[in-house]
């Protein structure tokens, strides 16, 4: 509380990233990143980009990297935006599309920060509810409602939608903004990047943070019809005018570029994780289908903050999320295989020991 914080930031309930920890030699599997280091060429970009030109502002409509991101989908650069990581993007979206006084919806399991940012901008929302097997169904998001968030795949849950019912949740809500957050795409689900020249309402937004291993660079992107991405950048314009440094658009251009290096590293973490499934499995161990470089799982006879624990004191980190819907459950970043192991052994010891 102070006496200075208007009442807006009062009521403030802000997200709680996942730790990020000081100690070497954790075996980190809660922030969802990649094992790898990012694109070689990546970093040699970032490191030719730091010279005498940083006393220089950046392209503030970083076009190059914008038109880049376009080839890859097949679109021209007005139907892409670029921002601070996927979280900004997301932030101007629900700023710039989603206050029609009538609520957003988003599954009652997903991305936390969907709600927070509706706190910030004042937006009622409703939680529709995944089903009993944590799947979302398209038909429970009829209905009036001031825009939908979904993300796929999901988080913390990794399952995906297929693209009918992308189109089919989209032809439901011709009027509103239908926002499809693809953070974890890449390894394993459809883009609905292909819809955006047949659905003007649909903004599907996407991150270098996972499967081009650049969370540190902060860059995420968004696609859309022109309409759309001049209302981002309307917000955008109004708060900051220069999207990405130099350091930033250089670096993630040169990712880009390297589709040998990520077709490899995203193929590595498909791998990795059939194999991390199938050791949790054979521990008795519940484990949803991913389409993400993550695994959603639960074991009926073990409380899931007590195994995350006793991981922890093997400094092995995973991710447990309090609520009622996700308490029971483990969400493990796939790492190495060398990880992978020891988080297999770990908790094959932690079984052998409780029961
Ligand atoms: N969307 C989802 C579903 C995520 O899990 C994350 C990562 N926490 C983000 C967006 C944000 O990623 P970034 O800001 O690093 O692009």
């Amino acid at each position: 509380m102070s006496r200075f914080w208007s009442p807006l930031v009062h009521s403030l309930t802000p997200y709680v990233p996942g730790e990020q920890p000081k100690l070497a030699d954790l075996v980190k599997l809660n922030t969802n990143e990649l094992p790898c280091g990012p694109s070689p060429r990546a970093l040699a970009a970032i490191k030719a980009a730091a010279d005498d030109t940083l006393r220089l502002y950046p392209d503030p409509e970083a076009l190059a990297l914008r038109t880049a991101l376009g080839a890859r989908v097949g679109l021209p650069a007005d139907h892409v935006f670029v921002g601070n990581g996927s979280d900004e993007v997301l932030a101007h979206a629900f700023q710039a599309f989603f206050s029609h006084g009538e609520a957003v919806l988003f599954p009652d399991v997903t991305y936390s920060f969907y709600k927070v940012y509706c706190g910030l901008y004042a937006l009622p929302y409703r939680l529709v509810p995944l089903d009993a097997g944590m799947k979302l169904v398209v038909d429970d998001y009829a209905g009036p409602c001031g825009g939908v968030v979904i993300a796929n795949p999901n988080a913390p849950t990794g399952t995906a939608l297929g693209l009918e019912d992308i189109r089919r949740l989209l032809a439901l809500h011709p009027d509103r903004v239908v926002l499809v957050d693809e953070a974890y795409v890449d390894f394993g689900a459809e883009s609905a990047a292909a819809l955006v020249r047949d659905y003007p309402n649909l903004l599907v937004v996407q991150t270098f943070s996972k499967s081009r291993a650049l969370a540190g660079l902060r860059v995420g992107f968004a696609f859309g019809q022109p309409e759309l991405i001049e209302g981002l950048t309307r917000v955008k314009d109004s708060f900051n005018s220069y999207p990405l440094d130099r350091l930033a658009q250089a670096g993630a251009l040169a990712s880009v570029e390297d589709e040998a290096w990520f077709t490899s590293a995203v193929a590595a973490v498909v791998q990795a994780r059939g194999v991390l499934a199938q050791g949790l499995e054979g521990l008795g161990f519940t484990v949803l289908p991913s389409a993400a470089n993550f695994v959603y799982t639960r074991h009926s006879g073990h409380d899931a903050a007590e195994l995350a624990a006793q991981l922890r004191a093997r400094a092995i980190i995973v991710r447990h999320l309090k609520g009622d819907r996700t308490a029971q459950w483990l969400r493990i970043t796939v790492g190495t295989d060398a990880q992978c192991a020891a988080l297999l052994s770990a908790l094959r010891d932690i079984l052998h020991r409780v029961s």
